[in-house]
């Protein structure tokens, strides 16, 4: 008997009852092996070549990479793999069945977004190469919700450029063309502690970061009056100060003093431009003799992303959605 690609709602049924939560904290992290080997089963079957990938470093986890037809350019239809974790008892359903209720189908995934990737199998059905004129390519990353290595480690292979790409995330079928980008950053200030009773003892970090910080919010309210962009629901960039810590008692100068902040860029806006140009403001506002300062990233960032909207993707979403981008 020849073998078959399985029907939608078994496929999602399967990729549900195999956890793959991503997680950076390593008692919830699972591997997603099994689900890259059935979405390699059922490619294979298909008639897609296959290509599993593994992730340099991280022996559990793997990219799949899913080819129907040959030649440059091509569609590549894209969805992790992975899960975020769950929280035990707080589920009204299984979260590793799908069960339908309400015309919805519930499980870990379903939405968020393992479903997507039999979609697009499904989507591609019944298709052979013939029938293409450029390659479709069904992608499956690995640590999209924690560790971000699936996509990266693609980045760095330098794979043939695709000429566009479609990543199914949830947006009640929303076509979204503009991403704001992000990076966190951490700045430490260390001065010299000593006796609060005389000040001369010593110089205060905590001081210096309030300097800091006035010197940060003028250049967000310049960011905000120079860059704008209504297609978001929060048209301007933002900077958040999301974390500071310094000191250990209300009778010692501040030795040092760490504060973390959160920006989200606007397309047009580089993270290398955002990253040199606070180092610049931060270390012209304090005196550097006294006091050293050390800035450094939180996580790698993601630059902001933006496919004009008369680009025949878009064009071709919005059509099939009857959603505005
Ligand atoms: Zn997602």
């Amino acid at each position: 008997m020849t073998k078959v690609v399985p029907p939608l709602l078994t496929m999602i049924n399967e990729l549900i009852a195999t956890p793959s939560i991503s997680s950076v904290n390593p008692s919830f992290d699972l591997s997603n092996l099994n689900v890259i080997e059935l979405l390699a089963d059922w490619l294979e079957t298909a008639g897609f070549s296959v290509e599993v990938l593994p992730i340099p470093n991280q022996k559990n986890k793997a990219n799949l990479i899913a080819t129907l037809g040959s030649g440059s350019g091509g569609l590549v239809l894209s969805g992790h793999t992975d899960t975020v974790p769950y929280d035990e008892g707080r589920w009204q359903h299984d979260p590793f069945k799908i069960t339908e209720d309400n015309n919805k189908l519930y499980g870990l995934g379903s939405a968020d977004m393992k479903s997507f990737i039999a979609l697009a199998i499904e989507a591609a059905r019944g298709l052979t190469a013939n029938d293409l004129k450029q390659p479709l390519i069904i992608l499956a990353t690995a640590d999209e919700e924690s560790s971000m290595s699936g996509a990266r480690d693609l980045v760095k292979r330098k794979l043939p450029k695709a000429r566009y790409a479609v990543v199914g995330e949830p947006t009640n079928l929303k076509p979204i063309h503009a991403h704001k980008g992000i990076l966190m950053e951490s700045i430490t200030i260390t001065g010299r502690s000593g006796h609060s009773s005389d000040p001369s003892y010593g110089f205060n970090a905590m001081e210096a970061m309030m300097d800091v910080m006035q010197v940060i919010k003028l250049w967000r309210n310049e960011l905000q009056t120079n860059y704008f962009d209504d297609r978001f629901l929060v048209p301007v960039p933002t900077l958040n100060f999301g974390h500071i810590h310094g000191g250990d008692n209300p009778n010692r100068i501040c030795g040092e003093c760490e504060l973390q902040i959160d920006i989200r860029p606007l397309p047009g806006m580089s993270l290398t431009e955002c990253r040199e140009e606070l180092t610049n403001r931060v270390s012209k506002s304090i005196d550097t003799t006294n006091y050293k300062i050390k800035i450094k990233s939180l996580i790698h960032g993601t630059e902001s992303m933006l496919t004009p909207i008369a680009s025949a993707i878009v064009s071709a979403s919005e059509k099939l959605t009857g959603n505005p981008a």
